[in-house]
């Protein structure tokens, strides 16, 4: 697979961390450290943070996203935020399926297929998250597994649509756990996707997919992973919460 068809894309996952004072102080730090990244920096906040790190941001080279978006337009929707809301204060990426997400507040394929429509129709680019449990792995379901989830997600999604979707492959058994997938792993698994993708859609449209791999991925083994042919950046949880370990990871991909 040419991996020059298509964009590396290292994202940051802050989770529920950083209070405004701690954002602002992040980004100042990482600011300078990223600057001549080869590939897309993209730092995804808690929504108390989107304006801070936008405002931070602004002429620099990283650009911004929310962890969760609503399906809907607007309504009775009490905590929800929907995709307008987010494009409107100038947010361009949003994660959406995120495994703590599917385990601790109900998503389901069809709830991540509704919310990745609601984001691109919104004109967001959407970081879609697939990966199979520790149990699934184990009982040798991993690729199934992925490949419905990845179909599901992309029910009704145009193939122009399509070239606004990031997919992170996260094995959940390897999310915040200091486990990674080993660089084999990481590969087997992204390159189901990109033939999941070359199956619904085309070899054009697989070829252009950027896939990251994301799972405990580190200033230590991001060079590794990254190095695989299928694996296009990674999605960041443990170590985005550190400028100088994410600056690592960000030179360790480098763009097609
Ligand atoms: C994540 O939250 O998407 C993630 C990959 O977390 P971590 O890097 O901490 O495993």
């Amino acid at each position: 697979m040419n991996k020059t068809l298509r964009k590396a894309v290292i994202a940051g996952n802050w989770k529920m961390n950083k209070n405004r004072k701690e954002a602002q102080a992040l980004i100042t730090e990482l600011k300078p450290l990223v600057k001549d990244a080869t590939c897309d920096v993209v730092i995804c906040v808690p929504f108390t943070n989107l304006e801070t790190a936008l405002r931070e941001t602004e002429g620099t080279n990283i650009k911004v996203g929310a962890e969760n978006v609503h399906f809907a337009a607007s309504g009775a929707y009490t905590g929800e935020i929907s995709a307008d809301m987010l494009t409107e204060m100038g947010v361009e990426y949003v994660i959406i399926g995120h495994s703590e997400r599917r385990q601790y507040f109900g998503e389901t394929d069809e709830t991540v297929n509704l919310r990745t429509k609601a984001a691109l129709e919104a004109g967001m680019t959407v970081i879609l998250c697939v990966g199979e449990m520790l149990a699934d792995r184990e009982n040798g379901i991993t690729e199934e597994l992925v490949a419905l989830q990845t179909k599901v997600a992309l029910k009704d999604v145009t193939k122009e649509q399509l070239s606004r979707v990031i997919i992170a492959y996260e094995p959940v058994w390897a999310i915040g756990t200091g486990k990674t997938a080993t660089a084999d792993q990481a590969q087997e698994v992204c390159a189901v996707i990109r033939n999941v993708i070359a199956n619904v859609y085309d070899k054009e449209a697989a070829d252009a997919m950027t896939i990251q791999y994301g799972g405990s991925m580190n200033a230590g083994n991001a060079e590794e992973l990254l190095s695989k042919p299928d694996v296009d950046g990674g999605l960041i949880g443990g170590a985005a919460l550190k400028a100088q370990d994410f600056s690592v990871i960000v030179k360790a991909a480098t763009n097609g």
